[in-house]
């Protein structure tokens, strides 16, 4: 198995955790040929996470633009709200047959923490779950709702009491309990083999969008579209797609309130080469290569790098990268609201900003598909307290 792509990527971890990778690889590499595990998995993937999600074209939002014909795909129906399901699933069901009963992870805003709790419970494993003091004071919804499934949530008070210092806390705790322990990586970075591995899970939305549009089109898209956090659901959206040479990809970073200020994520558009949560990739660092705070409205979005796999084609220029604003994301949510009636995640509002955008420029018979990597509903009181709609 590859551990590079390009090179980014890699291994950068204490000596003492090379052993449990090199087993997580050698277990994941045999499940993934293993008929057994692959019908555990997509039975958990039918039955509790309701897919396939739709793939559903967006008549009024088409007509809005006047340019290419817009689908979504619809990942916000999937169990939980949010595409994270795919990759809960498919590590969690992994940790099972590994032997480990018992899940750690890490959060940001709680989204991944919540997921994790959910697969846990499902099937009956233990969860904690490592997130910065300052998160859990900012997002009580999501830290009750992984307690009321049954998680254990470490608040994190070193450093900056953030995510970055939450991903140390868990490594810390791996380094001590490999033997019964698992630690689920919430996107498509970190060390190998989880780049890779979370890629493969999320490949579901890709895999079932070029079925879906060869039913409703005969053909496949002209541009995909996905927002970037960590780069799980757009790689998912991708992935797929790769060796079809006539097949765009736009994924879309968080450009806060701009990209000339200190306030953003835009870890591709313009971040710089170094190593975050073992692994080598663009991020955000200063010039002492101390990893800077990322911003966004969308809390999903803010992390401060980003997996391998998007460093590498965005520099063989396979997929292009852009910055959506967190007013520009702002609008696009209340207009999917009002012309679709469906209301995406913030995060996922980035990518029908670029998305639009594009599909106005191009012609009627070509096709945009936007991942909707989440609902909006956690964003509410977000929403609510800015005033947006009256
Ligand atoms: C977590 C999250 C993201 C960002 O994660 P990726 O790994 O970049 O996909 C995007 N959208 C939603 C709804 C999320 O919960």
């Amino acid at each position: 198995m590859n551990t590079r792509f390009g090179e980014y990527g890699g291994q950068y971890v204490p000596e003492v955790l090379v052993p449990a990778l090199m087993e997580l690889e050698s277990e994941y590499q045999r499940a993934k040929k293993d008929p057994a595990f692959l019908k555990e998995l997509d039975g958990y993937n039918v039955n509790y996470g309701g897919r396939e999600t739709p793939l559903y074209f967006a008549r009024r939002l088409t007509e809005r633009c006047g340019g290419a014909k817009i689908y979504l795909k619809r990942e916000d129906l999937c169990h939980g709200g949010a595409h994270k399901f795919n990759n809960v699933m498919g590590q969690a069901l992994l940790a099972k047959r590994m032997g480990k009963e018992r899940l750690i992870a890490e959060t940001g805003a709680g989204q991944h923490g919540t997921a994790t709790a959910m697969a846990a419970a499902v099937l009956g494993m233990k969860a904690e779950i490592y997130m910065g003091e300052k998160d859990v004071a900012r997002q009580r919804m999501n830290v009750f709702r992984m307690k009321l499934m049954g998680a254990k949530v470490h608040e994190v008070r070193s450093g900056s009491k953030l995510l970055k210092d939450a991903i140390n806390e868990a490594f810390r705790d791996w380094a001590a309990s490999v033997e019964n322990t698992y630690y689920l990586l919430g996107t498509a970075a970190g060390p190998h083999p989880y780049p890779t591995m979370v890629r493969d899970f999320q490949s579901i939305i890709g895999r079932e969008i070029r079925q879906q549009l060869i039913v409703a089109e005969g053909r496949t898209p002209d541009l995909l579209v996905a927002c970037v956090g960590g780069g799980s659901n757009a790689i998912g959206t991708f992935h797929p797609f790769l060796d079809d040479r006539n097949v765009r990809m736009l994924g879309a970073e968080a450009a806060g309130e701009g990209l000339d200020t200190e306030h953003h994520s835009a870890t591709l558009t313009v971040g710089e080469v170094g190593v975050l949560q073992g692994c080598k990739s663009y991020l955000l660092q200063d010039e002492n290569g101390m990893i800077k705070e990322a911003h966004s409205v969308a809390p999903g979005l803010d992390y401060p790098g980003v997996g391998p796999e998007h460093s590498f084609l965005k520099d063989i220029k396979r997929a292009e990268y852009v910055g959506v604003t967190d007013k520009e994301a702002l609008g696009s949510f209340v207009l999917l609201s009002q012309v679709e009636g469906i209301i995406p995640a913030l995060e996922s509002a980035h990518a029908v900003h670029a998305g639009m955008r594009e599909a106005a420029k191009m012609s009627k018979d070509q096709i945009v598909v936007i991942t909707i990597s989440g609902r909006g509903d956690k964003d509410l009181e977000t929403v609510f307290d800015m005033g947006v709609v009256q």
